[in-house]
């Protein structure tokens, strides 16, 4: 048995994404720039698409742009709302220390050519306010960047606020919502948002596919140069059979998306409910203004790799917070945040779910997560010099 419990890396796709895709990929193949009526058809569906996906969000065509997936549309719209800030000598941007990777490399990058970043602390519940976000824009701010809901604690920004603020301000806003996209409500006029990141393959869509809405006026600088696709916003022939895939899994993820917030969080609620029951351990992040599929916690004492190898040997594919990267063991940005310690960011285990998991699945991840963090324990060195009192707990 396997039990498929990485969801925020990235999901199965769903059967109707894959029917979506196929025609598109063995009838509908023309290039959507050709003038014969076999592009002309891939034309449309892609008018299509880009329709219904805007309708989801709650904006116009017009301001829906494909990428690559997320990281592609974080990057454009930083690199974007940066250019626009420099040209009038507006060199500051706001986000926070919590942000994916895409978006805090894209920042540093920015710093290396002279703005200035100032990165909001997160409190320990894994949140920030837009209070915060009102007290740190300048007047040389060009952009506010926070994500919508975090990949690794799972906790949801107070998005609407901080829109509202930005709006104010005159501060430009963007969100990574890939994590949120599909799973919370999204509507881009209503909360202000002025750009937002999403991809498919975190909503059960294909890999490789994303898109970045920005608002009517904002201008877009490409990162790809080459032919006039997408407005000259994005060169490259579009990705047809994949943006299908994406408009499919959008539609139908954004259909379910009350009643799987209700069947996803009381799993989640078990889940943590029976993980709270081993000792010198904590949930990661607020436990309300969490998405629905999201269990993170520490355990006080053994190392997450250890223990994601030993649930992999028991069929259970989780994942840690902490990214093991050339060797180096660097506990995770996000943990570290909200003012985990290292030595207890680095015993992390985040399991993300699906619709497709069940009560049965959650009653065997406790069980199997209680018995090996107790057999890691047993041998962790660490965890000898805590129950000798050499070394004092950090976690009740
Ligand atoms: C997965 C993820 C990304 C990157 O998306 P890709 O499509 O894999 O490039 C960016 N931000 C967040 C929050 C994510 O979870």
């Amino acid at each position: 048995m396997r039990i498929y419990a990485d969801n925020a890396a990235t999901t199965k796709m769903s059967e109707a994404a894959i029917q979506a895709m196929i025609p598109y990929m063995n009838e509908i193949y023309g290039n959507p720039s050709s003038l014969h009526s076999e592009g002309q058809r891939a034309k449309e569906a892609l008018t299509d698409a880009r329709g219904r996906i805007a309708g989801l969000l709650g904006c116009e065509p017009g301001e829906i742009t494909f990428t690559s997936g997320g990281s592609e549309a974080d990057n454009q719209a930083i690199l974007s709302a940066a250019g626009l800030g420099g040209r009038k000598g507006k060199k500051h941007i706001v986000s926070t220390a919590f942000e994916h990777h895409a978006v805090l490399h894209t920042l540093e990058k920015l710093e290396k050519q002279g703005f200035e970043v100032t990165l909001l602390d997160v409190h320990e519940n894994g949140l920030i306010t837009a209070g915060q976000v009102r007290e740190a824009i300048r007047e040389d701010t060009c952009l506010v960047t926070v994500m919508y809901a975090n990949n690794e604690i799972g906790t949801i920004q107070p998005i609407s606020e901080i829109g509202a603020v930005c709006r104010e301000k005159g501060v430009i806003f963007h969100t990574d919502a890939v994590q949120a996209a599909g799973h919370l409500h999204i509507d881009v006029r209503e909360q202000n948002i002025d750009m937002l990141s999403l991809s498919a393959h975190k909503f059960h869509g294909p890999k490789g596919v994303g898109a970045l809405y920005v608002r009517k006026g904002i201008p877009l600088t490409a990162l790809i140069e080459g032919g006039a696709q997408e407005r000259g916003r994005r060169a490259g022939t579009e990705n047809i059979p994949a943006i299908m895939g994406m408009a499919a899994a959008l539609e139908e993820a954004c259909a379910g998306i009350d009643e799987n917030a209700v069947r996803l969080t009381a799993l989640r609620d078990k889940l943590i409910a029976g993980l709270s029951q081993i000792p010198h351990s904590a949930l990661n992040g607020d436990y309300e203004r969490r998405l629905p599929s999201n269990v993170s916690f520490c355990f006080e004492g053994i190392e997450g790799e250890s223990l994601l190898l030993l649930l992999d040997d028991k069929g259970i594919c989780a994942s840690s917070g902490s990214a093991c990267t050339s060797g180096s063991l660097d506990p995770s940005h996000v943990l570290l945040s909200i003012g985990r310690v290292h030595d207890v960011a680095h015993g992390s285990l985040r399991l993300s779910l699906s619709e497709e998991n069940t009560g049965e699945e959650i009653e065997y991840m406790i069980e199997s997560v209680k018995e090996v963090v107790e057999y890691l324990r047993s041998i962790s060195p660490i965890w000898r010099d805590l129950v000798s009192g050499k070394k004092e707990f950090i976690l009740k």
